[in-house]
């Protein structure tokens, strides 16, 4: 019999139907549901999923004590596994008893190879014999053709591989256990509240720091625009200044002064412009272009990894850009036909030379993110149609051809100042046809000739400001972390999220707490190393020669060892200065503030011994105002006043639900409408439990 384990039950049972090809049947143990079906060749088969890791590396229980155990020696502590998901190690175990070969068929790629690897380990403990039989099945995507090549042509388990998934592991424990206990000992956050210190994590968080230091750091500088509205019988538009930033105010007031109509156009432009097709879909472009949808980075992967599980699109998480030879186009786009999306697909077929697109990065593991399978809008949720969609639109758009847009500009003379309007528009559509997220709207012009002449209806004098770099937003921020080399296409959206749950960043672009540049200015200052993304890069590197047998799991889990105690020891030292600095960001972000009972001290976050919450003023005793706080969510400042009551207004944030910005004052007005509707609620609810009796 063979034993077949995948990475999740999903996998499990789509691959079973898949092989099976009919005929199956679902047993289970200790609730771990396995699928059983006789192959070709009338052999049993029988396949279970696991739960992703069903390991765990940690330290043993003796260091598991924050205050008892220093954290720097959790350092060179030993490492043990042990099982998380006792029922499927059971399972494996128990399955693996009966088998006499064994295929492991987890996700291809390093972290799939780990896990791998941890099965095939828990299968030989219950059966050594299988030794000689581990087979590995490599696929990128659940289809049914793939699969069964896959199983048509078993490979190995790859050793070095799975070893470096392993030392990435051991190393972001030690430096994350021991880094953040040292912080949250340091500043005396335990409990729910610790403070976290990671490997990827800090030079991530020192990323949006910065920015927001060149933001504080920006002088805004004032200029001006002159406008025009201008007109002729058929057509009224906006005409600019050629200058369009003016930096002196009284050159502004000048032109302004001149503009007295009519105008005459004294230039008329035309330029086609070539509007390249995308490149196929990595991790990076799609979980980019999904932010850009409205998802978040995390939410963004998981429904992909949804869409993959079911077959409907290839493997999501890769670097490459370049579809695989392999890969038949023909096919693939064929194999789209039924679903919602045909009219697009049919139109493609007719006009594709099949040549699609290609990206800068090319690799062998799994091909771009591409359709597999079809669907039909409604068979599906809405968020996991928006993400299939985009991904079917990019295939599409990498299919077609480069677009054409045209720039226009007319230059109008008013009075000896030049004024121009510009237009675009797509004068060949080729792939935003296909693909219109990134299409902008058509910005028309009047169709004027050199010599035609339009009436001033009416002038503008606008001052303005400069504006300082954006905030990044999730999207931007991914790019910038594959870039430095910081984290994986596996790991990325995690780390922005403990990012969020640690409370050192908030809002989406991603803004920085004070808690959080603080942070980051302590690990700069007395750790740069920790701070700085080239460590982490460095990492990588060692991670990509582990896997190609250039060195071992032991000698980069040595190396980063040391490097860690080098740090570790500067934090050490310092520790005073980091504790300071990181309670001056806590202590910044606790006051929302001016009270406005005493008017003379800031309100400020207070957190009572039983860790309840409330609002309370500097001034006290002299002053005892306090208001309530709600009891969950992060507690944001806006340092605005609530103009009808006058306390400050404060962004609530729970996870998974809309911020949700209120004032202090729990009897002011902007409070009425919420109450009454709340009031209903209750109303509702009573009366519906009533009936129940
Ligand atoms: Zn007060
Ligand atoms: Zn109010």
């Amino acid at each position: 019999m063979r034993l077949i384990v995948t990475e999740k039950n999903i996998a499990a049972k789509k691959i079973a139907e898949i092989l099976a090809g009919g005929k199956l049947e679902q047993d289970s143990f200790y609730k771990i549901p396995y699928y059983i079906f006789n192959g070709d060749t009338d052999e049993k088969n029988m396949v279970v999923g696991l739960k992703g890791h069903v390991l765990k590396v940690d330290f043993p229980s003796d260091y598991s004590d924050w205050r008892k155990v220093k954290p720097s020696d959790l350092i060179d502590a030993p490492l043990i596994k042990e099982a998380t998901a006792k029922s499927v190690v059971r399972t494996v175990k128990k399955l693996a008893g009966e088998a006499d070969s064994l295929v492991i068929a987890t996700d291809y790629d390093r972290e799939g190879e780990l896990i791998g690897m941890e099965a095939r380990d828990l299968a030989l403990e219950a059966n050594p014999d299988l030794m000689r039989s581990v087979k590995r099945a490599r696929f990128s995507s659940l289809a049914a053709s793939e699969i069964n090549e896959a199983f048509a042509s078993l490979g190995e388990l790859s050793e070095p591989l799975a070893m470096a998934g392993e030392a990435r592991q051991d190393i972001d424990l030690i430096w994350g256990a021991t880094l953040t206990r040292f912080v949250s000992l340091a500043t005396s956050r335990l409990g729910r509240q610790f403070l976290s210190v990671g490997r990827v994590q800090s030079p991530t968080l020192a990323l949006i720091a910065e920015r927001e230091h060149e933001r504080r750091a920006f002088k805004a500088e004032p200029y001006w625009v002159v406008t025009a509205d201008m007109g002729t019988d058929s057509e009224r538009f906006t005409a600019t200044h050629k200058e369009e930033r003016i930096w002196e105010e009284e050159r502004a007031k000048e032109v302004f002064e001149k503009l007295t109509g009519p105008g005459t156009v004294c230039g008329v432009k035309k330029r086609d412009k070539k509007v390249r097709r995308p490149a196929p879909f990595s991790t990076t472009g799609f979980v980019s272009a999904a932010t850009s949808l409205g998802f978040s980075a995390a939410a963004a992967m998981r429904v992909a990894e949804g869409l993959y599980m079911d077959g409907y699109i290839s493997y999501p998480r890769t670097d490459n850009t370049v579809y695989p030879k392999s890969l038949e186009i023909k096919s693939a786009l064929e194999t789209l036909l039924g679903g919602s999306l045909d009219t697009d697909i049919k139109r493609l077929l007719k006009e594709t030379d099949f040549k699609p697109s290609r990206g800068k990065k090319q690799s062998t593991d799994h091909p771009p993110i591409y359709p597999t399978g079809v669907v039909k809008k409604g068979d599906i949720g809405d968020r996991e149609w928006r993400i299939y969609e985009l991904v079917v639109r990019r295939f599409l758009a990498t299919l077609s051809v480069d677009a054409v847009s045209q720039s226009n500009r007319i230059d109008l003379d008013v009075n000896k100042e030049q004024f121009f309007v510009r237009g675009s528009r797509v004068v060949k559509a080729g792939w935003l046809s296909y693909y219109p997220y990134s299409r902008k709207k058509d910005t028309e012009i009047p169709p004027l000739e050199e010599g035609d002449t339009a009436e001033l209806l009416d002038k503008h004098l606008e001052g303005k400001e400069t504006q300082p770099p954006g905030r990044y937003g999730q999207g931007k921020l991914i790019e910038l972390m594959e870039e430095y080399g910081l984290g994986t296409k596996a790991t990325r959206h995690n780390i922005i999220q403990s990012l969020y749950d640690r409370g050192y960043i908030h809002g989406n672009p991603l803004e920085p707490t004070a808690m959080g540049l603080k942070m980051a200015e302590a690990l700069q200052e007395y750790a740069s190393h920790i701070a700085s993304p080239e460590m982490t890069s460095q990492l990588e590197k060692d991670m990509d020669a582990i896997s190609i047998r250039d060195r071992t799991r032991d000698q980069v889990v040595e190396t980063s060892r040391k490097l860690l105690r080098e740090a570790y020891g500067s934090l050490e030292e310092n520790q005073e200065q980091v504790a300071n600095k990181i309670w001056e960001g806590i202590t910044e972000d606790s006051i929302l503030g001016p009270c406005p009972t005493c008017g003379e001290n800031d309100l400020r976050v207070i957190r009572s011994k039983k860790g309840k919450r409330f609002v309370g003023c500097k001034g006290y005793p002299e002053c005892e105002q306090t208001y309530p706080l709600p009891g969950r969510g992060d507690i944001v400042a806006l340092h605005e006043a609530c103009p009808e009551c006058n306390t400050p207004r404060i962004k609530v944030l729970t996870p998974r639900k809309k911020p949700w910005v209120i004032c202090l004052d729990m009897d002011c007005p902007t409070k009425d409408e919420y109450k009454r509707k709340k009031a209903e609620q209750e109303k509702g609810r009573k009366t519906k439990g009533r009936k129940k009796k």
